[in-house]
């Protein structure tokens, strides 16, 4: 099991590292403007794997291609850690900079290399998309 938190640590998470789905970098601008970065590099896990603990607040959003995205923050702290999507049923997504231990963890994918910023470009070591992988 690996364990992250929130900037303040009223929000903590437990993951089953072993059910990890797949970790991508992001560049598209909604994770640009909440990250306040360049990319938000997320884990896919089962809900089942993560154990959330403290209230965390979501926003709501409509993705790129019609998808209702919710973002999870510290209303606290403000810090982004989590995100689900509706049209993704049981899976979540964990921002992998507030994990504590991530030297299991290997990114292989990156989305939205069309609006990444030349001060942080797109990692071509990994699949680069252009915009959303194809389903
Ligand atoms: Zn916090
Ligand atoms: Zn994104």
């Amino acid at each position: 099991m690996q364990k992250g938190h929130c900037l303040c640590g009223s929000v903590q998470y437990e993951f089953d590292e072993t059910q990890v789905g797949f970790g991508l970098h992001c560049h598209c601008k909604d994770c640009q403007r909440v990250t306040g970065s360049g990319k938000a590099t997320v884990i896919m896990f089962p809900q089942d794997a993560v154990t959330i603990s403290g209230e965390y607040k979501t926003y709501g959003s409509i993705g790129f291609e019609g998808s209702h995205v919710n973002r999870g923050f510290c209303p606290n702290c403000g810090s982004q850690m989590f995100t689900f999507v509706d049209e993704i049923p049981g899976q979540m997504f964990i921002k992998a900079g507030g994990m504590e231990d991530t030297s299991w963890l290997s990114v292989g994918m990156t989305c939205w290399t069309s609006t990444a910023r030349h001060w942080l470009p797109a990692d071509s070591d990994t699949v680069c998309f252009e915009m959303n992988p194809p389903a």
